[in-house]
């Protein structure tokens, strides 16, 4: 890729935890990457903060503004009129906006980071557009991975991670051929549970599942850390993303989180990816590859003691990682279950509606009940995405 051309940069999902450091990254950068659009659900006041610093062409507000901060009056009309008032910059509401967005020939590179299934229609689109995509939002490859590489094939999209893990494997990989990969390491941080008496579990409180103890992400993804679904839905993401079979796929515990994960290839060489727990270089990274810039990324201290730990993972403990290696075995319409039965017992868990150690549960039973099958249409999958959250419904 010729850096020096034109980078008109999309972000889906610019005011969570991974579009905010997008757009900070894209400050950094400054041109030839500009940040052409941004999209928010609901949160407009931080959607006029960005806009404001990077200046886009167009907006997209997907939740609609009968939703919009409902509790904060003040806030709200200084951000609609901030937004809409202007004419500073187009501004479209709705899902569909998200797709048109992601399919616009202006844009060039779709840093897709909306969280949810809810990112899968536009990721879509802008992998059948053929764009550069940043893929931070792995449950659409959870949900669709063989659907968004056939795509991908079809248009020449690129996918690049943005997962510090998929990154660091993709990092590692430039070194051999998918090929001469023996495995693939996944680490881990084991999140706020890791040493928590197995007893206790049932009983943790949302602010506990909540506090992640090396880093800041949203809402579902820090929950998700605590069950390992994470590390569940990246054994899953990266089963389609680097087309190696599950069998071939490992995960260790590294607590401090700074090896993001290995690649071993045949000849026994391991190679693995270091930096502190910063999302902004894989972002970076996504963005500029081949190439590699300056970056705004904290860096490591060569000159202190560095302690680097790695552990089996504890099955009895994280029971969800194990519904990551049976759904990436499976394939087929198991993802789309695994993935809307998760997302919906968070909410279940975060509604205070059931525990902590339900949501594997639950997911477990749903996957079980659910007619498997192996080559799903966008559509079928869109279905049992409906299906599942329905069936978590019946828990409450
Ligand atoms: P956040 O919850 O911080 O942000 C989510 C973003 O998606 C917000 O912009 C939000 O808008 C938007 N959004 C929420 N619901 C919808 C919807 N129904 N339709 C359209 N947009 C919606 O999430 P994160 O940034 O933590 O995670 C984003 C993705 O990146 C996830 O898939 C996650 O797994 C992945 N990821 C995150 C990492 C991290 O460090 N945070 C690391 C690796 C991957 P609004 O703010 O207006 O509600």
């Amino acid at each position: 890729m010729d850096v020096t051309a034109r980078q008109n940069v999309a972000v889906l999902g610019a005011t969570g935890s991974i579009g905010k450091a997008t757009c900070e990254v894209l400050r950094h950068l400054g041109a030839p990457y500009r940040a052409i659009g941004l999209t928010a659900h609901r949160d407009l006041a931080t959607l006029s903060e960005l806009a404001e610093l990077l200046s886009p062409e167009e907006l997209v507000i997907s939740g609609g503004t009968p939703h919009l901060t409902q509790n904060t009056t003040n806030e709200r009309s200084s951000a609609d009129t901030a937004l809409t008032g202007s004419g500073r910059w187009r501004v479209r509401e709705g899902a569909e906006a998200l797709v048109e967005l992601a399919s616009s020939p202006n844009v060039d590179t779709v840093v897709a980071a909306i969280v949810g299934s809810a990112g899968m229609a536009s990721t879509l689109a802008a992998v059948e557009h053929g764009k550069r995509v940043a893929l931070a939002n792995k449950e659409s490859m959870v949900v669709a991975g063989p659907i968004m590489l056939q795509a991908a094939a079809k248009s020449g999209a690129q996918i690049l991670p943005v997962d510090s893990e998929h990154s660091a494997i993709f990092q590692a990989m430039q070194a051999g051929g998918v090929d001469e990969v023996e495995r693939i390491i996944l680490t881990a941080s084991g999140g706020p549970f890791l040493r928590k008496p197995l007893n206790e579990l049932p009983h943790v409180s949302v602010e506990e599942a909540c506090r992640h103890p090396t880093w800041q992400m949203g809402r579902k993804i820090t929950i998700d850390s605590a069950t390992m679904m994470n590390k569940a839905l990246e054994v899953i993401e990266a089963r389609w993303l680097f087309q190696m079979p599950a069998e071939k796929i490992h995960v260790m515990v590294h607590p401090q989180s700074i090896i993001h994960s290995m690649v071993e290839f045949k000849d026994g060489s391991v190679l693995a990816q270091l930096s502190p727990p910063d999302m902004k270089l894989p972002i970076q990274y996504a963005l500029t590859f081949p190439k590699r810039l300056e970056s705004p990324t904290l860096r490591m201290d060569w000159t202190k003691r560095l302690q680097l730990e790695l552990e089996p993972v504890d099955f009895e403990r994280f029971p969800a990682l194990q519904l990551g290696f049976e759904v990436a075995k499976a394939g087929g319409t198991a993802g789309a279950v695994l993935n809307a039965s998760n997302e919906a017992a968070i909410d279940l868990f975060l509604s205070g509606k059931i525990r902590f150690v339900d949501i594997a549960t639950v997911c477990r039973e749903i996957l079980n009940q659910h007619h498997y099958e192996s080559s799903p249409t966008i559509e079928r999958l869109c279905e049992l995405d409906r299906w599942a959250r329905q069936e978590v419904m019946k828990w409450t």
